[in-house]
C-alpha cells in the first residue's frame, strides 16, 4: 500500500493530520532457514502491498547465532529485521495478515526453536499493550532478545527511553550485515 493509496482509502482533505493519527506497528522478521534475505525482502513486498499496512521504515539487518534447545543439531544463523508500519487495521487482523504472509513464503510448522523460514512477530503497537488470547503486544519475549530490540531501535527511536539500556545490558551477539548481501557472508 503506498502512502497516497492510504490516504485516499482513509479520505481527501486531512492527509497530513489523517496520517499522524494512523496507529503504527513495530513487527520483528526472522529467518534462518532456505534464502534467508531474499524471504525477508518478499514479506516486506508483500505486506506493502495490503491495502491496510504501510512500511514506512526499514531497520538494519542484522545476524545472529541460533539458539539451540540442549543437544539439538546446529541450524544456520539467523537474520532479523525490524519495519515500521502505519496500519488501517486491529492488531488481531494485522498478526492475521502476517501469519498468512508466513503461510504464503512457506513456513514450516515444526517444533518450536526449530529452524523457520520467516517469522513475524508483532513486536510494538503505538495505541497501547495488547493482551488477549494468542496476542500480548509488546511481545513477550521482546525484553530478553537482542536480535528482536535492536533493528526495533532503529525503526522506533522514541522507544530509546524504554529500551536501550535493555539492549545495552544484554550485550547480544549481533552482527550488523548490509542488506542484499546476506547470503554471500
Ligand atoms: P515466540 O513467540 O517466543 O517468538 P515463535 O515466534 O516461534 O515464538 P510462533 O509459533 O510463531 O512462536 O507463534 C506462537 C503463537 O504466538 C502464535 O500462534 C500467536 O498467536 C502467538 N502470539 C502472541 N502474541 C504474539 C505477537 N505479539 N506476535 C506474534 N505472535 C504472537
Ligand atoms: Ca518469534
Ligand atoms: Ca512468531
Amino acid at each position: 500500500a503506498t502512502r497516497a493509496k492510504i490516504a485516499v482509502a482513509v479520505g481527501r482533505g486531512a492527509r497530513v493530520a489523517t496520517e499522524s493519527a494512523m496507529p503504527s506497528a513495530i513487527i520483528g522478521l526472522g529467518s534462518n532457514l532456505g534464502s534467508r534475505e531474499a524471504l525477508l525482502r518478499a514479506a516486506i513486498r508483500v505486506l506493502d502491498t495490503h491495502p491496510g499496512i504501510e512500511v514506512v521504515e526499514q531497520s538494519r539487518l542484522y545476524k545472529s547465532p541460533a539458539l539451540l534447545p540442549e543437544g539439538g543439531a546446529p541450524q544456520p544463523d539467523h537474520l532479523n529485521a525490524a519495519l515500521r508500519l502505519e496500519v488501517a487495521l486491529a492488531p488481531r487482523a494485522l498478526l492475521t495478515v502476517m501469519q498468512r504472509v508466513e503461510q504464503r513464503l512457506g513456513r514450516e510448522r515444526r517444533e518450536r526453536w526449530g529452524p523457520r523460514t520467516l517469522d513475524l512477530d508483532l513486536l510494538h503497537w503505538s495505541e497501547g499493550p495488547v493482551d488477549e488470547v494468542g496476542l500480548t503486544v509488546p511481545h513477550p519475549g521482546l525484553e530478553a532478545r537482542g536480535f528482536a530490540l535492536a533493528p526495533l531501535l532503529d525503526v522506533a527511536p522514541e522507544l530509546a527511553d524504554r529500551y536501550a539500556s535493555t539492549l545495552a545490558a544484554l550485550r547480544p551477539p549481533l552482527e550488523v550485515i548490509p542488506w542484499a548481501h546476506a547470503e554471500r557472508t
